[in-house]
């Protein structure tokens, strides 16, 4: 069975973040990107179902500017047998993102999509949700243990206070917490190997997917400054504090 793992490019979730000028975006300009950390989760998965023996071969997809393809390498070179641009410049939301997986989907019939469980740069966290809907699979979100056995998928998913299995037919979507697995880092050779692997390009038009975005933002703007901590002497000072300055209790 094929697995198809899409791997968005966000910025590296080591750089702090800046706002343009005018508010309306998040600056981008020289700014190091990376995979979405989640999807690198959904990439180990992946590869290890298809090393356990449970997959034949492992799609990353990638929508959006012709760098993604630098996303899809990465995740070429931990494993994936070949890659999927869905190339333009526009502006992607979740729906879009969604309808352009349906329409891959559709086409490879792969019986698992293993997604992030939201995308660290708009956090929408509704991509695999949508996917599910439009293709009227099953879901199993956020899930921290995948196990597939005789066409099913057992997934575990942490939630507040505890631990909920489900058990889902596939062709199904999973998305992918953050305890799951540890993703593998790229070795060299695997590296330059990657870069042999097939990447094949196509356009929203390809797929006749209308991308247009269907919500506008307004304002994009920092959070307020944190102001600086005081120290306190005792715990007297902070009950005084707490009751007279900041009046919780
Ligand atoms: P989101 O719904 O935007 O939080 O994204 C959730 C997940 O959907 C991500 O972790 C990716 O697996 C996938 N995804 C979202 N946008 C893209 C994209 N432009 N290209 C490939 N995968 C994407």
């Amino acid at each position: 069975m094929k697995i198809l793992v899409p791997v968005k490019r966000v910025v590296d979730y080591n750089v702090k973040v800046r706002v343009k000028a005018d508010g309306t975006d998040v600056d981008l300009a020289n700014v190091k990107m990376a995979m979405n950390p989640f999807d690198e989760i959904a990439m180990e998965e992946a590869v290890r179902l298809k090393e356990a023996g449970f997959a034949s071969e492992v799609i990353a997809v990638s929508c959006g500017v012709s760098a993604c393809q630098e996303t899809i390498r990465a995740a070429l070179a931990v494993g994936a047998d070949r890659g999927i641009l869905v190339q333009t410049d526009a502006e992607l939301q979740p729906l879009a993102v969604a309808k352009l997986l349906k329409s891959l989907c559709d086409k490879e019939a792969p019986q698992l999509v293993i997604c992030g469980k939201q995308a660290i740069d708009d956090d929408a966290s509704q991509t695999g949700q949508i996917l599910a809907a439009l293709m009227g699979w099953a879901q199993a979100t956020f899930a921290s243990q995948v196990v597939l056995a005789d066409g099913l998928a057992t997934v575990t998913r942490e939630i507040d206070g505890g631990l909920e299995t489900l058990e889902i037919k596939l062709p199904a979507v999973v998305t992918t917490d953050l305890r799951l697995n540890e993703p593998r880092y790229a070795s060299l050779p695997n590296i330059m190997k990657a870069k042999k692997k097939p990447l094949e390009t196509v356009t929203p038009a390809d797929l006749c997917v209308d991308v247009s975005p269907r919500l506008t933002t307004l304002q994009v703007a920092e959070p307020p400054k944190r102001s600086a901590g005081v120290m306190l002497a005792d715990v007297a000072q902070l009950v005084d504090k707490l009751k007279n300055e900041a009046k919780v209790i």
